[in-house]
């Protein structure tokens, strides 16, 4: 084995141990299948565990491509979310990154025109790949 595998971000330790058992339950169900092939020469239990170590490898592909797409999905969701805050007076808008407890129609600080207080008029995502703005509410 390689120590060159770099070691994706997205990776929880647990999934670390479930890949190497698995990879492990797999090379040695391949071990055993050779094993029955060349020693033994039964061929119903070397197929066996070969379809075994074959179906181990499997789950253990589907799963790293799994953890892959949700770690790509995730980066995804980071994306900004931004608040537009619009005078009821004026019509001034303004417009600044989502804080936290922020939700449409509330209060928020005086119109720099007016002084009247501004209310939240939308919140949405920034979504910077063609699909455009996604309201949240
Ligand atoms: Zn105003």
């Amino acid at each position: 084995m390689s120590k060159a595998d770099s070691p994706s971000k997205g990776f929880s330790s647990i999934m670390i141990i479930i890949v190497i058992v698995a990879l492990g339950l797999s090379i040695a169900a391949f071990f055993f299948a050779a094993n029955a092939l060349i020693v033994t020469q039964d061929v119903i239990q070397g197929s066996y565990f070969a379809l075994i170590g074959i179906m181990g490898l499997t789950l253990l592909t589907y799963m790293l491509i799994q953890t892959r797409k949700r770690t790509l999905s995730l980066s995804i969701q980071a994306q900004k979310v931004a608040t537009t805050i619009l005078c009821q007076k004026c019509g001034f808008k303004n417009l600044r990154d989502f804080q936290r407890g922020d939700f449409i129609f509330k209060e928020a600080e005086g119109c720099p025109k007016c002084n009247e207080k501004m209310m939240i008029a939308s919140i949405y995502r920034e979504v910077k790949k063609k699909k455009g703005k996604k309201e949240l509410s």
